[in-house]
């Protein structure tokens, strides 16, 4: 298309930036030719451009939903600024204000409207809409964070359910979701519950390369390294913690300690959020101490650092949290202090869930949080296996990169484990497989006649923990897998089958003080 080059100038036209970042210019393609979109970018991939400069260049207005009122006036206020035609209307406006705001838009001098989903389904604002689109043209809607729509994702608003009903009144104008959540669930759940038709998907890595992840085991005295964490790292932070109670508390201890710090969770009212929120964003304040209140839509691209003082729920939880850190693509540092106390606080609340099905998904949710933090491969690999994205070699951007543990050739070991997994035809999780290695004498043991494997106590030699490393190894470099339905039920795929016929080696990594974490305390 001979349309290409004018991007480059649009770009640089509307936003002053020079090049596309990977992926967009093949998503504003894609807009212009007037498609339905899904867009799955991680943050700070730069996904408002991809529906901003289109809206710009098609004519007409495009109606942005957004979910949270501050994101939409954030991003608002920093269009304007580049003088952009971009406005909003939500609950924050007098009636005056609306109508004002209403008549420039029938005008046609508004490229972008944002506007949040209830508001957009109301009796008085659809017969609006369709003023609007019979005068100045929609071009398109674009639905942000676009995974609210999904019981699956981790932020689900039922509000969302009902942005089907707008496809269905304009079929012919291109919607176009976006979101930052990577699982397969979400984004099926996000093309059926939109109605998405033929949707062009861009699915961009989730790697993030300027993140630093670290994990530091988590002691009485892990305070003092925490200050001196914040002490040594430059810019602004936010620090993550479980309960409104240690965030009132860790607060006040670093307010003592001179640190210019503010928290945020539920329990403030909504004006100390909103005001503790602004003075974090205009640096008025340097952290941020936080339940997992404080998320979505913290427009701030230069937060430096992303502290978990406590374990996250999982993994998926963990990075989108971690990744608020460093949107500017700068170099930033997500660490994660974890403690088998604060899993035995997790699992507590999780035996309190009284639908056995959630029980089961959380269980899973949280082995695999401790996977990662016990985990002696490369941070990030996990991560992005996690994602079923495959990442492999040394990212040098991870403690476990940096500090390598001596890594081992377990080979033979490997095969013994995959091959009780076979024999026990693919139908159980790892406990019982270690169980099975080990010759324990269980009740499911003897009920399913394990004991009578060829397999069964070949693995005497190691221990529980030993071959738990193993198999965690295993599942991150992508030779065994595990369904996600709560189950964990180890499966095997084709790598599982080179590694038992000796076509591939398994190296792992073992850790040299692996004990250490198992009877930390949790600190107070
Ligand atoms: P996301 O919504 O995916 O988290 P944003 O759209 O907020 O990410 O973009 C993150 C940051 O990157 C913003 O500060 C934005 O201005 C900047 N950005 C986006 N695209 C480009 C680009 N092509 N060149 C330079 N900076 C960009
Ligand atoms: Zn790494």
């Amino acid at each position: 298309m001979s349309q290409s080059p004018n991007l480059e100038k649009a770009l640089k036209y509307h936003f002053g930036y020079d090049n596309f970042r990977s992926g967009q210019r093949q998503v504003i393609e894609d807009a212009l030719s007037n498609r339905d979109l899904l867009i799955i970018m991680p943050t700070g991939g730069g996904k408002s451009l991809c529906f901003q400069l289109p809206a710009l260049i098609k004519k007409g207005l495009t109606v942005v939903v957004s979910p949270l009122i501050a994101l939409m006036q954030d991003q608002v206020e920093a269009l304007r600024k580049n003088g952009i035609a971009a406005t909003f209307l939500n609950s924050s406006l007098n009636s005056y204000q609306t109508r004002s705001r209403e008549q420039y838009i029938l005008g046609g001098k508004v490229k972008l409207l944002y506007v949040a989903p209830e508001r957009l389904l109301s009796e008085r604002f659809l017969p609006f809409l369709d003023l609007v689109h019979h005068q100045v043209g929609i071009s398109a809607i674009a639905i942000d964070e676009a995974h609210c729509v999904s019981e699956w994702g981790h932020d689900f608003r039922p509000e969302y359910r009902q942005l089907i009903s707008l496809r269905k009144r304009y079929p012919d104008i291109p919607v176009w979701a976006l979101t930052a959540t990577a699982t397969d669930r979400v984004r099926i759940d996000i093309i059926q519950q939109l109605g998405l038709k033929e949707a062009s998907i861009h699915i961009a890595s989730f790697n993030r390369q300027n993140l630093y992840y670290e994990v530091r085991t988590k002691k009485k005295n892990s305070y003092a390294e925490l200050l001196e964490l914040i002490r040594e790292t430059e810019g602004s932070g936010i620090i993550y913690c479980l309960t409104r109670k240690k965030v009132d508390e860790l607060t006040f201890k670093l307010q003592h300690d001179k640190v210019s710090v503010l928290p945020y969770h539920a329990g403030l009212t909504d004006e100390e959020r909103s005001q503790n929120q602004t003075r974090f964003i205009r640096d008025d304040v340097r952290v941020m101490v936080a339940t997992i209140a404080f998320g979505m839509g913290i427009n701030k691209p230069d937060v430096r650092f992303v502290i978990h003082f406590d374990i996250p729920r999982n993994l998926e939880s963990y990075y989108q949290e971690s990744g608020r850190a460093g949107r500017d693509g700068e170099a930033s540092r997500c660490t994660l202090f974890y403690s088998y106390g604060d899993v035995k606080t997790i699992e507590y609340l999780i035996s309190q869930k009284s639908d056995p099905q959630e029980q089961l998904i959380a269980k899973q949710q949280l082995r695999q949080m401790i996977d990662y933090a016990e985990g002696t491969d490369c941070r990030r690999t996990i991560q992005l296996s996690y994602f079923g994205e495959r990442f492999t070699g040394n990212c040098s951007n991870c403690d476990n990169c940096r500090h390598p543990k001596p890594v081992e050739d377990w080979t033979v070991e490997a095969m013994k484990f995959l091959s009780c997994v076979a024999r026990c035809k693919e139908k159980f999780g790892m406990g019982h497989i270690i169980d099975v290695l080990r010759g324990a004498k269980t009740q499911k043991i003897s009920q399913y006649e394990h004991d009578k494997l060829s397999t069964y106590g070949i693995g005497k030699d190691r221990g529980i923990e030993e071959w738990r490393l193993l198999g965690r190894s295993l599942l991150h470099q992508g030779l065994l897998e595990q369904t996600s339905d709560g189950y964990a039920v180890l499966k095997l795929n084709s790598l599982s089958w080179e590694v038992m016929r000796r076509q591939r080696q398994v190296s792992i990594a073992v850790p040299i003080l692996q004990k250490i974490t198992w009877n930390e305390e949790t600190t107070k």
